[in-house]
């Protein structure tokens, strides 16, 4: 039957014979590849059915998806659609392009995982540098027993503001908003009014993100600006002095400290104190942290507002009461916090002395919603709230107040900066051709010590050091100032490694006979999988009589279907090994998973990823680090901008030995298993010194066809050729209807032959 005859076939299920190595004696019916999944490349998967109905299946990635890094915890930054890693290169680091107002309000703090307090909250402040909206509505219960209010309550509710002017430094609001005073003696009507206004600074004096251990210092001016009917205007005002600490604890207990002295201007007008706060959070489920916090308030001086007055008014209060002095308050919150996204947060603690004394507190419920820097109003998210009171019939004494809240996605009051990409900010020094070995490493230390990864190519016409890294402002004239240096240029493509601009030079590939890339085309044949031992090496045999290089043959197959073959795995590789034994082939096979790299570079000479693992970035790391040549396959989604910077991955963990292989795209024709697209050879070509390889096999899935794009593929300007070779396609177990027989394949190298020759090119 000839091979392409099996196309139209049913597909049959013989387990056995697919499962069990050792039945491939028995003529195997193959498993159609046509019902074909490509499960992860890119944004997009694609499903064909066995009719060839192609339908394309998306799934957003989250950034953090195609991060790298050397952490364990990587945080990812919507606003610059990228990623950060907050151990290494410090989270903010990426965001320089964000921010607000052109960037004079930098992004908030991203390296400390931790949520705000919520009790003492005028004064309890966060030791991180944020920019927020703070929206915080707080219910105070006074106690009954209170001599002169006699019970009641006081609502408040205020927006605090935060904005980051550096990392460090931070301007902060952290009183306004506004006060209902409901008192149940009757006497006292109620009153609202405007609260004091609150303006600061805070510093944080020691940020170590890898010790988890934040400390800051701020000072903050409570102007005397509120009503006073709801007992704010006070005097001249007063300063809030305070440090706030935060670190990791035991067991991933976030931990606040604050502590801070109220120092009125007019002490006749207000009380002097001073708390120490205690905030303690701890993620119970993803998002969702619940938090203790313990509030002590102490009276160092009373003022003279009130004469014979013995209670304060806490911390939105400072009523000047004359016979405070040496009182003391200890109130504890319980309560939680839940990030509904990065940039919003709703939190709800509840209040109360521990202390018999209580002044003005019996309890207290606050509720805050945290907008984070280009979030809340002002970007993803808007926020809308709606206070109620209600006071049942017959029951004056009884307010029922509150505030519901929402978050929605809704962009209709989109403020936001989008980031600025710049493709130019990785640079390509060229050094003089007269510069010395001292100059090249002195050269190194200064991009290095610029924070800018230093690859060094050493050409046979020049040197040059791609330095690549995150975007710094102003390096380039410094760069420039370096010794030997003889130019700077800016490295345009995404793709940086393996762009021509950094090696206009052609990069060589050898494994043991096997070259590719230079000016000797680079054959690699032999079968879909190692099956036995028997085909192997006859496989070899008969490619290398035609003058195939280097052998192929899956032993780890990345089937489509579990049910499948799912290769020979070592005993596969042993088989592949004592083929170049032999023959003296270098061996081409596939890796498919991280855990697999060291063992598979233990047998093959070449490393195989193939199309299902191209965007596989760890795997690509992975076969980066060894030193085996590299054979990476064009995922059938992926662009061919995404197939170098899939390159790039391996070109930056240290290994340049890779060669791009075109083995065909999905495209709504369904009479070829994919279309291979040649014009992608002439495109790779202008911009990449990697060699590209064609596999018209897998690009047409169809034996008959192969020998033509075999040689089209030479005519294009290819610098190898991969192709399926098998003793018996109809018997073998995966891809035999597009591989050649012994016979077919001697035809396809002749014809290969003849066309090298007339783009003189040698086979
Ligand atoms: C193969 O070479 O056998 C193979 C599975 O190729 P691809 O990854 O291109 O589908
Ligand atoms: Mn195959």
């Amino acid at each position: 039957m000839p091979a392409s005859a099996q196309h139209s076939l049913k597909p049959e299920f013989h387990s056995q014979a697919l499962k069990a190595p050792a039945a491939l004696v028995q003529p195997a019916a193959y498993q159609s590849s046509d019902s074909y999944v490509e499960p992860v490349i890119g944004n997009e998967a694609v499903f064909t059915d066995e009719q060839g109905n192609i339908s394309p299946v998306s799934y957003t990635a989250g950034c953090c998806d195609s991060c790298t890094s050397g952490c364990a915890d990587v945080c990812c930054d919507p606003c610059c659609g990228d990623c950060c890693d907050p151990c290494c290169g410090g989270c903010n680091s990426c965001c320089d392009g964000c921010g607000l107002f052109g960037g004079l309000i930098k992004p908030s703090e991203r390296c400390f995982d931790m949520i705000s307090p919520i009790s003492n909250p005028l004064f309890f402040e966060d030791p991180r540098t944020l920019t927020e909206a703070r929206l915080i509505y707080a219910n105070h219960n006074i106690p009954n027993s209170q001599p002169l209010l006699q019970g009641g309550n006081v609502q408040y509710w205020a927006l605090q503001l935060r904005a980051a002017l550096t990392e460090r430094l931070s301007i902060i609001a952290t009183k306004d908003g506004y006060i209902d005073i409901h008192a149940n003696n009757p006497a006292l009507p109620d009153t609202q009014g405007w609260a004091d206004v609150a303006l600061g600074l805070k510093y944080n004096l020691i940020r170590d993100p890898s010790t988890q251990f934040l400390l800051s210092g701020g000072v903050v001016y409570e102007i005397d600006m509120g009503a006073h009917q709801v007992f704010q205007g006070n005097g001249d005002g007063e300063f809030h002095l305070f440090l706030t600490g935060y670190k990791r604890v035991f067991g991933g207990v976030n931990w606040i400290s604050a502590s801070g002295f109220r120092l009125p201007t007019d002490t006749n007008a207000r009380s002097q104190m001073w708390y120490w706060s205690n905030h303690w959070d701890y993620e119970v489920f993803e998002d969702l942290f619940a938090l203790f916090e313990v509030n002590w308030f102490h009276w160092m001086r009373s003022g003279d507002a009130l004469p014979g007055v013995n209670f304060e008014g806490g911390d939105l209060f400072n009523l000047g009461s004359g016979s405070v002095a040496g009182n003391d308050i200890v109130t504890a919150a319980v309560g939680g916090r839940y990030k509904f996204t990065d940039h919003a947060i709703l939190g709800v603690g509840w209040e109360f002395p521990l202390t018999h004394r209580r002044d003005l507190l019996h309890d207290r419920l606050a509720t805050t919603a945290i907008s984070d820097q280009n979030a809340g109003i002002m970007s993803n998210h808007t926020f809308f709230g709606y206070w109620f009171t209600f006071t049942p019939p017959d029951h004056p004494a009884i307010r029922l107040s509150g505030l519901f809240l929402c978050a929605s996605p809704a962009e209709p009051f989109v403020y936001r900066s989008f980031p600025q990409y710049q493709e130019n900010d990785k640079v390509i020094l060229v050094m003089q051709r007269n510069h010395t070995e001292t100059d090249l490493d002195e050269t190194i230390g200064r991009v290095e010590g610029l924070g800018l990864k230093a690859n060094v190519i050493v050409g046979t016409e020049r040197t040059v050091i791609a330095a690549v890294g995150d975007e710094r402002d102003g390096y380039k004239e410094t760069l420039e100032a370096c010794p030997g240096v003889a130019e700077v240029l800016p490295i345009l493509a995404p793709y940086k490694m393996a762009s021509i601009e950094v090696q206009p030079e052609r990069t060589v590939i050898r494994a043991g006979n096997f070259e590719v890339g230079g000016g000797r085309i680079g054959v690699i044949a032999g079968p879909c999988s190692v099956e036995c031992q028997e085909q192997i090496l006859a496989s070899a045999q008969a490619v290398k009589k035609q003058g195939a290089t280097a052998l192929r043959g899956g032993a780890f197959k990345p089937r489509t279907s579990p049910y499948s073959f799912q290769g020979l795995k070592e005993e596969g590789l042993k088989l592949l090994a004592s083929a170049r034994e032999a023959t003296g082939l270098a061996i081409v096979t596939e890796v498919v998973a991280t855990d697999d790299v060291e063992l598979v570079g233990k047998y093959a000479d070449i490393l195989q990823i193939g199309a299902r693992n191209m965007q596989n970035y760890r795997l690509l790391e992975a076969v980066g680090n060894q030193v085996r040549p590299v054979l990476l396959k064009r995922g059938p989604s992926a662009t061919l901008d995404e197939l170098l910077l899939a390159a790039e991955y391996i070109l930056d963990a240290g290994n340049p030995n890779v060669m791009l292989c075109e083995r065909g795209i999905r495209t709504f024709e369904a009479h070829t298993r994919f279309t291979l697209p040649l014009a992608s050879v002439a495109w790779l070509q202008a911009r990449t010194h990697l060699p590209v390889v064609v596999d018209p096999s897998h690009g047409t899935g169809h034996t008959d066809l192969v020998p033509r794009m075999a040689s089209a593929s030479i005519a294009a300007g290819a610098d190898g050729l991969i192709m399926e070779v098998h003793p018996d396609p109809s018997r073998a177990l995966s891809d035999g209807y597009q591989s050649l027989n012994f016979d077919q394949f001697a035809k396809t190298m002749e014809m290969c032959r003849r066309v090298a020759d007339a783009v003189d090119r040698e086979l």
